[in-house]
């Protein structure tokens, strides 16, 4: 082995990539075949940036805006973030307590590194986004896992408060919070979020809160964790533009701590990317100001549209447990009956799902393994058309494979 691959911390090498990507991969393969894929498995909008988001990247450019900027994102793009959470959420914001990122995930990263080293355990609700867990094993920290509790379709998935607590250790810094929840399209009442709060008041603990989906959020009930008194004491706050204004690609998000903490961790930030694309935070700031009415309509469709008719066709599939989600764009079905049926694990579904019939999802065992097995994460972020021509192909292939179970 060469000196560059036997020196690479192992804890590196062991690191799991991002399964929507790996399928995203093996989806294009079939394409590139002549299949008619027809893709659950991204986690983004299918309709382009907005118009004015757009037109104001392109005078960014006009204005050759192309140089490093400020490593916290340029004035006006910190005041536009402060003034929308203030706006929504009476949230007391000061642009000085916000640090912009090159998209969310690089504000969990930074978080995660600024809190968490070998020894130090982080709390994380189990099925989760991946990244949470892989950037704080990196750290060489351990992130122990709470599943969250499966209530049958009437209810989805809920917060185990007192497993939460249980949970706690003399080396637990944080706890991480997503909301409305990635992968089960869950959302969390402003009790439950209070009691993880209280939770951390008591312990002592920070809450890492990521709130990237806090506008596709289809039925009441949604409290943001920043509405909350004292929030600045214990928490670290995440949301960024990629769903909300369909910017994933330009690499956009941001982190809100108390100003001390923001200070300390921005020396991290400029060690590590300097400043966000400085023509993405134009944008970004466009983004903010409005109209909003593209971002309203798009949610619309994702509540009226997509996501009823996705539950409704899911709900036709012979041994599917469908939760109705309450927000994100994602739904995650309970399969468990109809691989007790086959005989087949929750990858195995899903593969089969892919090769006999060119449909993409993903197996619950990613996010990241045990409290997903039994599960798959569609992402209803396409037509309408679309998802029903998807679900009726999984439909005719469950029914034809139970069909020969019985034969
Ligand atoms: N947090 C959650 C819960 C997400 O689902 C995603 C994207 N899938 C991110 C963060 C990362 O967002 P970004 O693309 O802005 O890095």
């Amino acid at each position: 082995m060469s000196a560059v691959e036997k020196l690479i911390r192992p804890v590196i090498a062991g690191l799991r990539g991002e399964a929507g990507f790996l399928y995203i991969a093996k989806a294009r393969e079939l394409a590139r075949r002549g299949v008619d894929v027809i893709s659950f498995g991204v986690g983004q909008p299918d309709i382009p940036t907005f118009d004015h988001i757009i037109e104001e990247g392109k005078r960014a450019l006009d204005d050759r805006f192309t140089g490093y900027t400020e490593t916290a994102g340029i004035p006006e793009l910190r005041e536009a973030i402060a003034e929308y959470l203030n706006t929504r959420y009476q949230a007391d914001v000061k642009p000085d307590e916000v640090l912009a990122t090159t998209g969310a995930k690089t504000a969990i990263f930074l978080a995660v590194a600024a809190y968490l080293g070998p020894g130090d355990e982080v709390i994380v609700l189990e099925p989760s986004y991946p990244a949470y867990p892989e950037t704080a094993r990196a750290m060489g920290a351990r992130p122990v896992f709470v599943p969250l509790k499966w209530r049958g379709q009437d209810h989805g998935f809920e917060l185990d408060v007192e497993a939460i607590e249980k949970a706690v250790t003399e080396h637990t810094k944080m706890i991480i919070l997503t909301n409305p929840h990635n992968p089960t399209g869950a959302l969390f009442g402003p009790e439950q979020v209070e009691a993880v709060l209280e939770i951390a008041r008591r312990h002592g603990l920070v809450v890492l809160a990521d709130e990237i989906y806090d506008n596709f959020v289809y039925e009441g009930g949604f409290r943001s964790i920043l509405s909350f008194s004292g929030w600045k004491d214990h928490v670290l706050y995440v949301n960024g533009h990629s769903k909300t204004f369909s910017m994933t690609g330009w690499r956009l998000g941001y982190l809100v701590a108390a100003r001390p903490v923001i200070d300390r961790i921005k020396k991290l930030a400029v060690n590590v990317y300097s400043c966000p694309p400085s023509i993405s935070q134009r944008a970004g700031v466009a983004a903010l100001r409005g109209p909003w009415e593209p971002v309203k309509k798009m949610v619309e469709e994702f509540r009226r549209r997509r996501r009823d008719v996705v539950v409704e066709e899911l709900r036709r599939v012979p041994g599917f447990e469908v939760a109705v989600p309450r927000g994100a764009f994602y739904v995650f079905p309970r399969v468990a009956r109809v691989l007790e049926e086959t005989g087949m694990s929750t990858e195995e579904f899903v593969d089969h799902l892919l090769y006999s019939r060119g449909v993409v999802t993903l197996p619950g065992t990613v996010f990241p393994e045990k409290a997903g097995e039994g599960f798959i994460r569609l992402s209803y972020a396409i037509s309408v058309e679309r998802i029903r021509e998807g679900v009726g192909r999984i439909r005719e292939e469950v029914e034809k494979l139970l069909a020969e179970k019985a034969r």
